[in-house]
Formats: C-alpha cells, structure tokens, sequence
C-alpha cells in the first residue's frame, strides 16, 4: 500500500490535510500540501506570490498555471514510484487531465465527504501555526500549547481565508469547479467516498480498511 498515488478530494476544511498527513506518515511517503506550498509562496513577496495572496485571500483558486506548475514542480523532485500523498490538487478538471497528461497516474482518489454547515461550524474555530502551518481546532483538536504550536512553539492565528464570508465563496468555488472531480474519478473508478463528518481517528481507519480492501 506504501507505493499508491493517493488524491485527497473534499471541500475546504473536510479534514483532507490531516488524514493526508497521517496516511503518508505511515507509509513513509512524500505529502504534497499544494495550498501549503502556495502559502510559502504568499510569504516570498514575489509577483507570483502577490497574485496567489490575492486569489486566497478572496476565496477563489489561484489561476490554473501557478497550481499546476506548482504541483508538477513538486512531484518532478520526488521518487513517485515509491507513492505519494497529493492534498488539494487536482481542484479542476483541467488540473487533473495535466496531471494525466504528465503520465503519473493517480491509484487511488479519497472522497471526504462534510456537508456544507459543518464545515463553516469547524472553519470558525481553525487555528493554524504561523511558522509551520500545523493545524487545530479549538473545540476538537486544540494544542497542548494553548495559543502556540506544540511542534515549534510559534503562534497560532487564523487563516484569512477561514472567514465565514471567504469559507462561503470557498464552499460555492468547491461545488462549481472542484466537485465535477467527484464523476470524473469515479468514471474511472478509483474514487472512494468516506464520511469525513465522523472524529479524526474513525476517519483515518475508514480510511484504512477501504484502501487495504481494494488493494491489500
Ligand atoms: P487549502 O490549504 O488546500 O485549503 O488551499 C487554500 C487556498 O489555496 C485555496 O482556497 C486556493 O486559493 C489555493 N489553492 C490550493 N490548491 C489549489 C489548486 N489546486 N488550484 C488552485 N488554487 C489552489
């Protein structure tokens, strides 16, 4: 199971980058945070980094270009016949047929499913460490820390994006251009739906007994 090409897919704050985290830290392969990467890239102050803050902070996806030479940048520097872990990337049609087109193939596309009112409910108390990007919850993950990162002591803020107006566009964005994934992953039937509504660790061991059923 350690060499499958594993897509997280599911609306902004479904949990992907925790399960995303947990899975390739278990099987000892690259995790590729493509909002992650594009967060650094915010911080650089380049021009690209200034046309990313702008589309962020609004709530829209950053334009195709930047998140697909981003991503395939990434997966360029790794051994992908040793699998990966992809979380927010493809969020387009068009991004996942350029993945297709690089001729890495995805095995396997996890489905977190939350429905729209849960997700601004866990938004709302999101908090994300400043230095490296590791993220709570106030009511059902808080650090031990208190107002600071239990792995590298920074602050914890909130994301700007994480406000229920930009969560709104953010969630409106997800239903237009990202759920049409949902029909074209299970055309091509390597999608998995698994109910991201239930605690982090049932989560992950849903997770678990899907991939391993179908791929043991
Ligand atoms: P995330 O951390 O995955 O919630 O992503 C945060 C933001 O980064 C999104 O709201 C988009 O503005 C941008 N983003 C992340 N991944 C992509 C992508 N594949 N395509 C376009 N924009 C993206």
């Amino acid at each position: 199971m350690n060499n499958l090409h594993i897509v997280f897919l599911g609306p902004p704050g479904a949990g992907k980058g925790t399960q995303a985290e947990k899975w390739a830290l278990e099987m000892g392969v690259p995790h590729i945070n493509v909002g992650s990467i594009l967060r650094k890239e915010m911080s650089g102050k380049t021009t690209v980094g200034n046309i990313i803050t702008e589309y962020m902070e609004a709530g829209k996806l950053v334009p195709e270009e930047i998140a697909i030479n981003v991503t395939l940048e990434q997966l360029s520097e790794i051994d992908s016949g040793k699998g990966f872990v992809l979380d927010g990337y493809p969020r387009t049609i068009y991004q996942a047929q350029a993945l297709e087109k690089t001729g890495v193939n995805v095995d396997v596309v996890i489905l977190l499913e939350v429905d729209d009112d849960t997700i601004i409910d866990r938004m709302s108390g999101r908090r994300c460490c400043s230095e490296c990007g590791t993220t709570y919850h106030i009511k059902c993950h808080p650090s031990m820390a208190g107002n600071n990162c239990e792995i590298c002591s920074a602050e914890l803020v909130c994301r700007v994006d994480d406000n229920p107006d930009i969560v709104k566009s953010r969630l409106d964005v997800y239903h237009e251009k990202t759920a049409p994934l949902i029909d074209f992953y299970d055309e091509r039937q390597i999608l998995y739906r698994i109910d991201g509504t239930a605690d982090s660790k049932q989560v992950f061991s849903d997770i678990h007994a899907l991939i391993k059923f179908d791929n043991p």
